[in-house]
């Protein structure tokens, strides 16, 4: 399998860019999409690698390699990165929101990564908000996902466009070919009408999905990630935090429920699944 390859060459290199001597590197650890089985490091099934059925990856990168590996759903692994490393340092109780071409999440309670008794807590994108909602990629309806992804935001500003409403999406998204987030941040700073109401919207479904979450789990910190918060920052999340206090059953200590941008970026998978692996190295 050539990915398989081309994984264990970059942990040969990052050994070497390190400077480390072998010996002292005790764990690989690995964010995957999933479904997966972290126990066994078994890739279950991956829609974006076809015939990834089944794969015994940590054991197939372990054999090569002469290290112990650890594999975890990447947005679990994200999650974790933030929680130890990000925006929910020094924090006991955390919940991760990813907002991306999906919407993953990932639980820290009392300072672990919850799993789940399957292994599939933190699916936060298919809790459902709107049970008569628009389909989402999971085959059900109204999902958080459906209604405030970038997927869901990108289908309701093409849908505006198709139905006549005047944009400078189309014009902004003609360099890439498609609506990114740095497009949708652009479009909305522009003033763009359209723009503003479709991300509004996904804004509001997230406030009222952060409220009840909060309202589930009382953390201490929720952080929230991904291409459209990285790109938008603070003009994203102020309104999200103002919709999801509203929310909270119980207002005391409001204010101190941090609701905050994610800050790793890209590295919070790389780093969380690192730090995990080391952490489950020690335990094994
Ligand atoms: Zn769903």
């Amino acid at each position: 399998m050539p990915v398989i390859e081309r994984m264990v060459e970059s942990v040969e290199s990052v050994i070497g860019i390190a400077d480390v001597k072998r010996s002292r590197v005790r764990a690989i650890g690995i964010g995957s999409p999933g479904p997966l089985d972290p126990v066994n490091g078994v890739i279950i099934d991956t829609p974006n690698l076809p015939g990834w059925t089944n794969v015994p990856l940590a054991k197939l990168i372990e054999e090569k390699t002469g290290i112990p590996t650890f594999v975890e759903n990447d947005v679990n692994a994200g999650t974790y990165g933030e929680f130890a490393l990000g925006a929910g340092r020094g924090k006991r109780d955390v919940i991760g929101i990813f907002v991306g071409t999906g919407i993953g999440g990932g639980l820290i309670c009392d300072g672990k990564l919850r799993s789940g008794f399957r292994h599939n807590a933190g699916e936060l994108g298919h809790v459902v908000l709107m049970v008569d909602g628009p389909y989402c990629g999971c085959g059900k309806k109204g999902c958080l996902e459906a209604l405030a992804s970038r997927t869901a935001i990108v289908r309701d500003i093409r849908a505006g466009i198709a139905a006549g409403r005047k944009s400078i999406v189309p014009e902004l998204m003609k360099e890439r070919g498609r609506i990114t987030s740095s497009v949708l941040s652009k479009a909305v700073e522009a003033g763009d009408a359209l723009a503003v109401e479709v991300m509004a919207q996904a804004q509001y479904y997230l406030g009222v999905y952060v409220g009840s979450a909060v309202n589930f789990y009382d953390p201490e910190a929720v952080v929230l990630g991904g291409g459209v918060i990285e790109a938008m920052g603070e003009a994203f999340l102020e309104p999200i935090r103002k919709v999801a206090r509203q929310y909270f059953i119980s207002q005391q200590d409001a204010d101190k429920v941090e609701i905050v941008a994610a800050k790793l970026g890209d590295y919070a998978g790389v780093l969380g699944a690192a730090m995990l692996g080391q952490e489950r190295a020690r335990a094994a």
